[in-house]
């Protein structure tokens, strides 16, 4: 008779999977694989882990080690302190992007029924998050692709956020109506940028990430569309490229807005661009 074979405890798991991927990919994919915290990892490492539970965390580590986010992997990733279902039909959510969280919390305080625009939601990551800080404002999210809406709706019903979903191409179903707040994280990147061929950004959405020769296709259409879809004083704020801010800052210039100015990530990179609308 063959020997039964015995699945490794945590400290063997970690071990083989060490050789393969990054310790630190390696240890979200077991915790995600044994639903435990890490200090439940850490504290026993001699646990042995189910044959089921090793077959699942060695097909995971393989899939990492060929270079599958860890994100799609696990299916969720932390945006604003909260946990966002997250799949390859959407962009996986980056903690630059909290900026525009600071920046929209800042601009504008909650005022009873003000109305938030959220284009291009993709996960719903800015969405649900300012719906929830912002429990007074009515929140709109739009985007033009069906199955993203679908996990953005499922994030905000799992998150208990108020959100209102739209499928269209940015402003095109929105009709007349205006808002006190724009932010938008749109797609940006040159469409020849080795960066799309390159890391995790392979396996992401082209559709969320390319905009054109110089990446400023969708930026453009935003800036030049918004004055139609702010209320006199309100305010948008775009995420962009490194490079991209004073380009994105003539733009906002041509559309007409006031105070303009940009604000640096957490690598002190200019990454967000914004402007009030003062009406006209
Ligand atoms: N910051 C992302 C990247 O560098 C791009 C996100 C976007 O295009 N909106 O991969």
């Amino acid at each position: 008779m063959a020997a039964t074979e015995l699945a490794p405890d945590i400290a063997g798991a970690l071990n083989w999977a060490r050789a393969r991927i990054a310790v630190v990919d390696a240890r979200v994919l077991l915790r995600h694989v044994l639903q435990c915290s890490s200090a439940r990892l850490a504290a026993y490492p001699e646990a042995r882990l189910a044959m089921d539970e090793w077959t699942e965390f060695r097909s995971l580590v393989e899939r990492r080690e060929v270079g599958e986010p860890v994100a799609y992997l696990t299916g969720e990733r932390e945006f604003y302190g909260r946990p966002f279902l997250v799949s390859p039909v959407v962009l996986i959510p980056r903690p630059d992007t909290e900026l525009l969280i600071e920046l929209a919390l800042a601009h504008f305080g909650d005022k009873p029924h003000s109305r938030v625009l959220d284009l291009g939601t993709g996960s719903g990551a800015l969405a649900v998050s300012l719906a929830l800080e912002l429990p007074d404002a009515d929140v709109t999210a739009v985007d033009r692709s069906r199955e993203a809406l679908l996990v953005a709706m499922a994030n905000a019903a799992r998150l208990k956020a108020s959100v209102s979903f739209v499928l269209g191409d940015w402003f095109a179903p929105l009709g007349g109506d205006r808002y006190h707040l724009i932010v938008a994280n749109p797609p940006y990147v040159a469409a020849a940028d080795p960066h799309l061929e390159e890391g995790d950004v392979r396996f992401e959405p082209s559709t969320a990430l390319a905009a054109g020769p110089q990446g400023l296709d969708d930026l453009a259409t935003i800036a030049a569309g918004a004055p139609r879809h702010l209320e006199p004083g309100g305010w948008l704020f775009m995420e962009h490229g490194y490079d991209q801010a004073g380009a994105v800052r003539g733009l906002l210039t041509d559309a007409g807005f006031s105070g303009i100015a940009s604000w640096k990530d957490l690598a002190g990179i200019e990454r967000v661009s914004g402007g009030q609308w003062l009406g006209r």
